[in-house]
């Protein structure tokens, strides 16, 4: 039985179980947020994989997946509770991060001339959509068979952004995949970049640190940043660099590198420019983890992938095992628009138009591998 409801059995107020042959859904209380609303805890149940989101944050609790003798960990960090995530404010584990993931400098961008601001909570810029962002909201929740769509209400002005935008996430089981389809539509004309914060460490989460996991990125190009991690608009190639990822490579072989940009950063923390073509279904990272044979395929619609390996992981949060998350004890890979883009009109463009909706997907696939990939 998984710790993280085990803890919460006291509170389980509805237990509600549902099958198909392929999938079985579960869903219980999970306490209450910082406004009294209802958290949820729903567990997904594949053949191969046992995942559980929560309502707050709309966001992924835990993967469970098989190695490659079949014994399952927990290959995502995260906390034990609910008071955990909320008084957590910083990492972000597995969750959406919006209205606009990612930064965006002091906060500001100017559409059709007017200029909003979104208060700075990350080094004088806008982190994953301000301090209030929709990693920290209570999201309403509905569930299928093999599936939970979230929805919530940003409303006009919510962190300074324009425009009531209305989001949908919709996690999806099938198999060893996991899908995230996200749609958004607006009253104003705002800026939108939204993408799922989940760390992952393949090992099992707890495990150690992630730098001997490796690593492949279909980029070609990134976005080097200045001081605050802002991109600096130039998209130089990774060949030469230690931002190639193009071979599988173990993550920490050239972390500690005598490079500006590691440094900058303590490490990666940089946005990939995918080789794929925008809106459509692509591989943009594989991931592989040698003991347990735990590997990982990302596909995007998204232009963009920020690599972050934990770098501000410094033991302080403890994970849901109750062992503290030390630098790099996991890795993410947020499938997304370039940082800034409201700033940059030659990235990208993350404007969404009343009228319009705004699609994104992104699929996780856990696998096993005999190393020959
Ligand atoms: C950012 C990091 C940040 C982390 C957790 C990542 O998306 O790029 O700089 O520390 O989120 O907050």
């Amino acid at each position: 039985m998984n710790h993280k409801w085990m803890s919460q059995l006291p509170l389980l107020l509805a237990v509600i179980v549902s099958g198909s042959a392929n999938a079985a859904i579960k869903i219980q209380d999970w306490g209450k947020g910082p406004e009294a609303e209802q958290a949820k805890l729903i567990t997904l149940e594949s053949s191969s994989l046992r995942v559980q989101l929560t309502n707050y944050g709309a966001r992924i609790v835990s993967v469970e997946a098989p190695d490659k003798t079949g014994k399952r960990a927990d290959v995502v960090l995260g906390h034990a509770n609910l008071q955990q995530y909320i008084d957590d404010p910083k990492d972000y584990f597995g969750a959406i991060v919006g209205r606009y993931g990612n930064r965006i400098a002091k906060g500001t961008f100017s559409i059709d001339g007017q200029t909003y601001h979104v208060p700075p909570n990350n080094n004088g810029n806008a982190l994953h959509g301000g301090p209030d962002g929709f990693s920290r909201k209570m999201w309403s929740v509905i569930t299928g068979t093999d599936s939970a769509e979230f929805t919530l209400i940003s409303p006009d002005g919510d962190m300074g952004f324009p425009g009531m935008l209305a989001v949908h996430v919709r996690y999806s089981l099938h198999g060893n995949r996991l899908d995230i389809e996200y749609s958004a539509q607006t009253t104003k004309t705002t800026v939108v970049n939204l993408t799922n914060h989940a760390y992952f460490n393949l090992a099992g989460e707890a495990s150690g640190d992630v730098l001997q996991q490796r690593l492949r990125l279909d980029a070609n190009r990134y976005t080097p940043v200045g001081d605050t991690l802002i991109p600096e608009g130039n998209l130089p190639e990774v060949a030469g660099t230690p931002f190639d990822f193009r071979k599988l490579t173990a993550i920490g072989e050239r972390i500690g590198a005598d490079d500006t940009q590691l440094k900058r950063a303590g490490g990666y923390d940089h946005n990939w420019v995918l080789n794929g073509r925008l809106g459509l279904l692509h591989e943009a990272a594989f991931a592989e983890e040698r003991v347990s044979g735990r590997t990982l395929i990302v596909l995007t619609t998204e232009p963009g992938v920020q690599f972050y390996s934990g770098n501000f992981l410094n033991g302080s949060v403890t994970g849901y095992s109750g062992l503290a998350y030390q630098q790099h004890a996991g890795f993410c890979l947020e499938t997304q628009h370039f940082p800034d883009s409201p700033n940059h009109p030659s990235f990208p463009s993350t404007l969404l138009k009343p009228g319009e909706t705004f699609r994104s997907h992104t699929a996780l696939i856990f696998g096993v591998s005999n190393g020959a990939r």
